[in-house]
């Protein structure tokens, strides 16, 4: 066995195989031999998207894998059937939109319209008793996130701890919240 065989697969290559799997299960004549895909690492706010290489007549959907995690597969696959779309009408007509065409293809495979977006949340609560798996997230500054001293987990209601998602810096009481904003400054 070579080395290649034995390694686990990482989560790119199962995002991968099951986007791959699920794209040829759609009713759509995409030309496989002209698209290729890939996984973004960095991509934190669009779930997909499609490029398109006139020269070589290649169409690429790269999908996010921040959103393959973030998901439910049944979420991340009509992300899989939107992009496709794009492929085929860039295959077909040289160019893509969200037009008339793309409605009724997206209508008929149950494919959101526009491109899905999605917002990693801005601040993740996680309970600090090892045993215990609760986690919420939130969007914005809301009390649970500037005082969490004052709250409990939601599960086993020991404390927990808030992690601000962009800079990974944590925080378990109000003057953790304001050290950590004002430390990060313009990066907050
Ligand atoms: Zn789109
Ligand atoms: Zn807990």
């Amino acid at each position: 066995m070579s080395d290649a065989d034995t390694e686990p697969l990482t989560v790119d290559d199962e995002l991968l195989a099951r986007a791959r799997i699920h794209a040829r299960t759609v009713d759509i004549d995409v030309d496989w031999d002209h698209l290729e895909w890939a996984v973004s690492a960095r991509a934190k706010r669009r779930a997909g998207l499609c490029r398109w290489e006139h020269s070589r007549e290649v169409a690429t959907i790269v999908l996010s894998r921040a959103a393959y995690e973030a998901y439910e597969w049944e979420t991340f696959a009509s992300v899989v059937r939107h992009e496709l779309i794009h492929a085929w009408e860039y295959q077909q007509f040289g160019e893509s939109g969200h037009g008339e065409r793309f409605r009724r293809v997206a209508a008929r495979l149950e494919a959101p319209r526009h491109c899905p977006s999605f917002t990693e949340p801005r601040y993740v609560l996680r309970c600090q008793n090892e045993s215990c798996d609760w986690r919420a997230t939130r969007h914005r500054a809301s009390k649970p996130v500037t005082t969490p001293e004052r709250y409990r987990c939601g599960s086993c209601g020991a404390d927990y701890t808030v992690e601000h998602s962009d800079s990974g810096r944590t925080w378990t009481c109000s003057s953790g919240y304001g050290g950590v904003k004002a430390a990060l400054g313009e990066e907050w």
